[in-house]
C-alpha cells in the first residue's frame, strides 16, 4: 500500500485523507494538534511542530509523496521534504500564494497574457510607503502579506490616518493596501493540473461571504454568465501553468461593474490546494477537488470533472452552537430529514464564533430544487437567508 503525506490537520487535510483512502492509498498527517480533523482520519498521524526535524523525517520515511492542506506551512518544511519526495504542490509555487506581494506580482505578469489583473494596490513595508500611496487607493483594505485567512488581517481604511493608525495595528508588518471595490459578485474556479502539464477544470462557482468569510457557494450551469466564466477558467488555467503548478488550486475573482453587461473580472488571491468553496463537488461532481488533489499527487489521471446535479453549500461555523450566549445543538434531524442534503461534520471539539465546523451541501435535479430545500436547512439551523 502506498502512504500520501499531508501537511497540516484541518478539514481539508481530512477530506484529503477520506478520498486517498477511498482509492486504497494510506495517509500519514503531520500536525502539531492531537486532536486534529485530518489528523483523526488519517491512518498515520504525527503530532510534531511543522518544522519539526524528526516529524519530517517520519514524515518522508512512511510517504511516497507528499501535498499540503494550508498554505502557512513553513516553506523551509516543505523545502526540506521535497529534497527527498515528490511534493506537490511545488515549495516555490506555495511560497508565492503565502505572501500576497509575490501573488499580486504574479498577477499581475499574468494579465498580460489573460487581460484579468489584481485590484488596484501597492506595497506596504516601511513608513515611507504610506505617503507614497495614491490617492485612488482610499477607502481601501489593508491586508498583512502573510498568514491571513478568513478576512483576519485585514482592517478597511478610509483616510490616510485610518491606513497608518491600521499598518500600526498590525504590527507594521508588509502589507498591500487594496482599493475597496464595489462587489457584484464573487466566483472562483478550482483546476487540478498534472506533472505532465494536463489540466482539469470545474464549474465555475459564484460565492458569497460574510465578515469576510465564505457563507455560501452556488453552482449550476448558467450561474455564471457563459463568456465571464470562460474567462475565469482561462485565467485560471494561465495562473496555474505559469507556476508550473502541480495539484489543485483554487483562484478568487471578483466582479466589478465596468458598464458591460456582465461586468468585468477581478482576479483577488489563490489558494495552493483545494478550497472551501469547492467542498459541494464531493456530492455534485463525478469526482471531488479531493480526489483530484490525491491524482495529481499519485501521478493518477485526471479526468475532467462533471458536475450531475445543481449544489447550494452552506458553510457551517461555530456560531451556530451558540444562542444567547448559551451552548445549543444544531437541529441535525431536521436538515437531514431534507431530500438531496449531505451533512459534513469536521470533528472540531470546540466551536467558536466564525470557526468552520461542517458545511452542508443541498443537491438537487435544479437550481430552484436546490436553492429552495437550502433555504428550508438554512431556516432550521439558524443560518441567516442570503437571497
Ligand atoms: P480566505 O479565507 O478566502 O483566504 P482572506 O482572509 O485571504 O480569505 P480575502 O479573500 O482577501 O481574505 O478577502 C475576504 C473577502 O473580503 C473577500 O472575499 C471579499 O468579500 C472582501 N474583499 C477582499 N478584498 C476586497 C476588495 N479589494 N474590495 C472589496 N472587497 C474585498
Ligand atoms: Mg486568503
Ligand atoms: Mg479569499
Amino acid at each position: 500500500l502506498a502512504t500520501l503525506g499531508v501537511m497540516g490537520g484541518g478539514q481539508l487535510g481530512r477530506m484529503f485523507v477520506h478520498a486517498a483512502q477511498a482509492l486504497g492509498f494510506q495517509t500519514a498527517v503531520l500536525d502539531p494538534d492531537p486532536t486534529s480533523p485530518a489528523g483523526r482520519a488519517s491512518d498515520v498521524h504525527i503530532a510534531t511542530a511543522y518544522d519539526d526535524e524528526q516529524g519530517l523525517a517520519q514524515l518522508m520515511q512512511r510517504c511516497e509523496a507528499i501535498t499540503t492542506e494550508f498554505e502557512n506551512v513553513p516553506a523551509g518544511a516543505l523545502a526540506t521534504l521535497a529534497a527527498q519526495r515528490p511534493v506537490a504542490p511545488a515549495p516555490t509555487a506555495v511560497a508565492i500564494a503565502q505572501d500576497r506581494i509575490a501573488e499580486k506580482a504574479h498577477f499581475a505578469a499574468c494579465a498580460r497574457d489573460t487581460g484579468v489583473g489584481p485590484a488596484p494596490y501597492a506595497v506596504i513595508e516601511a513608513e515611507a510607503d504610506l505617503a507614497r500611496v495614491p490617492d485612488r487607493l482610499l477607502p481601501g483594505i489593508l491586508k498583512t502579506a502573510r498568514l491571513g485567512y478568513d478576512g483576519k488581517g485585514q482592517v478597511r481604511v478610509d483616510d490616510r490616518a485610518a491606513l497608518a493608525a491600521a499598518w500600526e495595528r498590525l504590527g507594521r508588518v508588509p502589507c498591500v493596501l487594496e482599493q475597496r471595490l464595489a462587489l457584484r459578485d464573487e466566483l472562483s474556479v478550482i483546476v487540478a493540473r498534472g506533472a505532465d502539464g494536463a489540466v482539469v477544470h470545474f464549474p465555475v462557482q459564484r460565492n458569497l461571504h460574510r465578515d469576510g468569510i465564505l457563507a455560501v457557494t452556488e453552482v449550476w450551469s448558467g450561474n455564471v454568465p457563459d463568456t465571464l466564466a470562460q474567462r475565469a477558467v482561462a485565467a485560471t488555467r494561465a495562473i496555474a501553468a505559469q507556476l508550473h503548478y502541480v495539484g489543485v488550486l483554487c483562484v478568487e475573482f471578483f466582479i466589478v461593474d465596468d458598464g458591460s453587461a456582465d461586468g468585468a473580472l477581478v482576479v483577488n488571491e489563490m489558494a495552493p490546494r483545494p478550497h472551501n468553496s469547492g467542498h459541494y463537488t464531493i456530492d455534485a461532481c463525478d469526482v471531488s477537488q479531493f480526489e483530484l488533489q490525491v491524482r495529481a499527487l499519485a501521478g493518477l489521471p485526471l479526468a475532467a470533472p462533471r458536475q450531475h446535479s445543481a449544489a447550494v453549500m452552506l458553510n457551517l461555523l461555530g456560531d451556530l452552537w451558540w444562542r444567547d450566549g448559551q451552548p445549543v445543538t444544531p437541529d441535525w434531524a431536521g436538515v437531514l430529514a431534507l431530500p438531496g442534503v449531505r451533512l459534513h461534520l469536521y470533528g472540531k471539539h470546540t466551536a467558536r464564533p466564525g470557526r468552520k465546523m461542517g458545511h452542508l451541501t443541498v443537491t438537487a435535479a435544479d437550481a430552484q430544487a436546490a436553492i429552495a430545500t437550502a433555504r428550508v436547512a438554512a431556516q432550521r439551523l439558524g443560518i441567516a437567508p442570503w437571497r
